[in-house]
């Protein structure tokens, strides 16, 4: 399993406990944070056995002195510095086994010891070691949206051949797995026309329409992203902040909601709520309704993955329907933002487009964050690259990798 190359610092052994042990990719995360939240609020029933982190080191030296993992994974030739600022900073604590770059993702992801991993790495990185947890066939938190939307087909082959129990922690589509009938993911027809055998007509897929909601094109011109990053409702990573206000975050989550829960584009409507008290809603052929309603606060839908089937404490206050008295919802304007077009035509489209979409994003979202574009060249950018790249069957992760590596240098020479 592991090399030596791969490991640096001091080993140990795995704790045998009747624990479930839990690894986190992305610990150093918003998502990563608030599943740590979760696990301290019942370390009777969970160990934090692994944790990774890319470029805030020094915080994931802190959450090793705090929770002892057994393993650490950093990027690439950065575990002798940080078993360095690991042991100079906390001489009392004993050093994990670190483990380097994306082999090291993939070992703490795959580890036999391991019971349930989070992904939730941001972007395109976190596909490789999300699919290594779910070739091992772990109970997988699924929060990096982008493995989903990059690869989509070849993931859901992947989890149905690895026995792996996927599970969402995106909220809307916790909210959607907890508004279908329990029996859904585990039936022996898992994938085959799944919704029309529940009777499910449509996915209504809520969103917040981010802090840009009731801004005109030419206020949408002139955005930073400081406001970008300032979301209404939810305190997020920069990504899919940025995301959320271009509502690419929508657009994305409507191609993993096509996937999670095997439904063609045109039954998920987007629905913008500006409130996020309801995370998402199914309707069913007999004319009901379900929704999922709540506080919004990650640790809900990270706490019902995590205990699925069982319900546990999240930490969550209780909704107050009287405080929040009014929920609105409208229709999303495709005009000032396009994003969830550009989303719903590369799901239609299928193949390796989806791939592109997500590449040329994030090359796209990380200039706007540099101050390189303006916030509406973003899907500009998209769409042009798009319309550069014609779609192809995405027949096996090499070709998705490559359509991914295109699109980036596209997008790049588009900036
Ligand atoms: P974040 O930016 O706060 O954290 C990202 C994590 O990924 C960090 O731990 C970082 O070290 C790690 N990372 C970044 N680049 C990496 C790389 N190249 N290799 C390895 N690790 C890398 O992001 P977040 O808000 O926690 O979001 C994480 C994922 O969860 C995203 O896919 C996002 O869309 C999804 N998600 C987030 C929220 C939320 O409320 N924050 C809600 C739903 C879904
Ligand atoms: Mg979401």
């Amino acid at each position: 399993m592991q090399t030596d190359e791969q490991i640096v610092g001091s080993t140990r052994s795995a704790k045998q406990t009747s624990r479930q042990n839990v690894c986190i990719l992305g610990a150093t995360g918003s998502i990563g944070e608030s599943t740590l939240k979760v696990l301290t609020l019942h370390s009777d029933q969970y160990h934090v056995f692994a944790l990774s982190g890319h470029s805030r080191l020094d915080q994931l030296a802190e959450l090793c002195a705090k929770y002892r993992p057994t393993y650490v994974a950093v990027p690439a030739d950065k575990g002798d510095a940080f078993a360095k600022d690991l042991r100079h900073r906390f001489p009392d604590v004993e050093i994990p086994t670190i483990l380097e770059g994306e082999l090291g993702l993939k070992q703490i992801a795959s580890h036999p010891d391991v019971n349930v991993v989070m992904a939730a790495i941001v972007g395109a990185a976190g596909l490789e070691p999300t699919l290594a947890a779910v070739q091992a066939g772990k109970r997988v938190l699924l929060a990096n949206k982008e493995a989903l939307v990059m690869a989509g087909n070849l993931f859901m082959d992947c989890v149905r051949r690895s026995g792996a129990m996927l599970l969402p922690v995106d909220s809307e589509h916790n909210a959607i797995f907890q508004c279908l009938p329990s029996d859904y993911f585990q039936t022996t027809e898992r994938f085959q026309n799944q919704s029309s055998r529940a009777g499910v007509s449509q996915i209504l897929l809520t969103a917040s329409g981010g802090p840009f909601r009731q801004f005109d094109l030419q206020q949408l011109e002139q955005v930073t992203p400081e406001q970008a990053c300032k979301h209404p409702n939810w305190v997020m990573g920069q990504k899919i902040s940025v995301d959320s206000a271009t509502l690419m975050n929508k657009g994305l989550e409507l191609i993993e909601a096509c996937h999670l829960f095997d439904l063609p584009p045109e039954r998920v409507t987007v629905v913008v709520h500006p409130q996020s008290i309801i995370h998402s809603l199914v309707q069913y052929v007999d004319g009901s309704t379900l929704a999922q309603m709540g506080n919004p606060d990650m640790c809900t839908p990270i706490a019902h993955a995590l205990a699925w089937p069982k319900r546990i404490d999240a930490g969550v206050a209780p909704l107050d329907l009287f405080q929040v008295a009014t929920l609105q919802f409208e229709k999303p304007d495709e005009v000032r933002f396009p994003c969830i077009r550009l989303a719903r035509e590369a799901m239609q489209a299928g193949g390796t487009t989806p791939t592109v979409l997500n590449a040329a994003n994030e090359v796209a979202v990380a200039a706007f964050l540099a101050k390189k574009i303006k916030f509406c060249e973003i899907p500009r950018i998209i769409e042009s690259v798009i319309t550069q790249l014609p779609m192809t069957p995405a027949r096996d992760l090499a070709t998705i990798l490559h359509y991914d590596t295109t699109a980036r240098q596209i997008a790049g020479s588009l900036l």
